[in-house]
């Protein structure tokens, strides 16, 4: 006998009606790779760890004594040093003993901020393309996915802000954002900003705002682009919590730090929710990435890896416009989304699929980060996203295998 049984993970679909997991197009993907040999370009991690002396640090701590349950709200010194790091980056002026905690990466940032503010009877809007944690963790939390499109257009993936305007009611509990952008790797514009603490404003929501790429905008023609919290915008402090990690500023995305600063009560809350997830994690990594933040070396470290990713951008761009694609040059993250319909292909999974054995590269395909049916879903079917945050031989042979498509 079967016995019936469900779970919110499995009413969202995330599990199929056995409790085996819904199949991803990123496992897939991966499985791919390892079984064809192709070069992963689906998966963002980096192939070349963070500096050596953070890494040190990290050794340092743990054969010190950093090895049991750090603080509920993280080590002081850390939350310390996030602190400072907001107030001299961006004169956002927090309180590391009330208004800071330290988190097991972003993710757990973004699900307890969200499952502690939301519920059934709300709406959380995010942007569309969206990462796909976003999804997940609004279905987790009961409450209901709303989206506003990024268009491509000749100046990037631009927010359509009469779509955004249109997807506000007055039951948006939550604008979840995330500047710079993934997939799209737009860095939002300051009119952007705008528009969204304006409508945020006036139907009273609150902003979760990612910002794992604060660090990495990249060069290019007008300059590099500025990261602008939009916590910093006149009246915003009050509503928005900021999420930032050390996995993506620092390379080590295995390390899962991350943390989330704002107003005392919503930082109080998303605690709340923490001690339950996880309680705390990383010991001996909090140390670590409390002198990452402050060291000067390693803040250049992240400016020269902000000035390579720019060439490792443009290596990636490169290759693709000359093998056929569409481009729309990111101005941040890891990642550029190419459309693969000037080829003649109009799926992109289809492509992806087909990827290894016609070009030796795995990629994502873009609906791993939309909503079926939706207007973005539609426009991006046959686009696909790459990483660029690869060695550079690495990359120029993807090059290489990706001219093959144009022939
Ligand atoms: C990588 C990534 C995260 C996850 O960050 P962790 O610190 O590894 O949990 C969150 N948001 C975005 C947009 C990311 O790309």
């Amino acid at each position: 006998m079967t016995r019936r049984w469900t779970s919110v993970a499995r009413a969202a679909g995330l599990l199929r009606a056995d409790g085996t997991p819904g199949a991803t197009i990123f496992a897939e993907m991966s499985a791919l790779a390892a079984s064809t040999g192709a070069i992963n370009l689906g998966q963002g991690f980096p192939d070349v760890d963070g500096p050596a002396s953070v890494a040190a640090a990290a050794q340092r701590a743990i054969a010190d004594g950093a090895n049991q349950y750090p603080p509920g709200p993280g080590i002081l010194e850390l939350r310390e040093a996030i602190a400072e790091h907001q107030a001299a980056r961006y004169g956002l002026v927090v309180d590391p003993g009330t208004q800071v905690l330290v988190t097991a990466g972003a993710t757990e940032a973004i699900a307890a901020s969200v499952l502690a503010l939301a519920g059934p009877d709300d709406e959380v809007l995010t942007l569309e393309p969206f990462y796909d944690a976003y999804a997940a963790v609004v279905a987790m939390a009961g409450a209901t996915h709303t989206t506003a499109p990024l268009r491509a257009t000749p100046d990037g993936f631009r927010v359509d802000l009469a779509a955004l305007e249109q997807a506000f009611t007055d039951r948006t509990r939550i604008v979840l954002l995330n500047t710079p952008h993934n997939p799209t790797g737009a860095v939002l514009t300051h009119d952007e900003l705008v528009a969204v603490a304006r409508l945020a404003q006036r139907h009273d929501a609150l902003v979760v705002t990612d910002e794992v790429y604060e660090h990495l905008t990249l060069d290019g023609p007008h300059g590099r682009p500025p990261h602008v919290p939009i916590a910093s915008l006149p009246g915003m402090a009050k509503r928005t919590l900021t999420i930032s990690s050390a996995g993506k500023t620092f390379s080590f995305t295995g390390w899962k730090i991350g943390w989330v600063a704002g107003p005392e009560h919503l930082v109080a809350a998303v605690r709340t929710v923490k001690q339950f997830l996880t309680y705390v994690s990383g010991a001996p990594f909090q140390p670590a990435v409390a002198f990452a933040l402050r060291d000067p070396g390693v803040a250049q470290w992240v400016d020269d890896l902000a000035a390579s990713l720019a060439r490792r951008r443009d290596l990636l761009c490169e290759g693709l416009v000359a093998a056929g694609l569409d481009v729309v040059r990111p101005d941040g993250t890891y990642f550029v989304l190419a459309d693969a319909r000037p080829l003649g292909h109009e799926d992109g999974a289809e492509l992806c699929r087909a990827l290894p054995a016609l070009a030796g590269v795995v990629g994502v395909p873009v609906r791993a980060f939309t909503t079926a049916g939706s207007s973005a879903d539609e426009a991006l079917a046959s686009w696909v996203r790459f990483t660029f945050v690869k060695r550079e031989d690495v990359l120029e042979r993807a090059v290489e295998g990706l001219a093959r498509l144009g022939r």
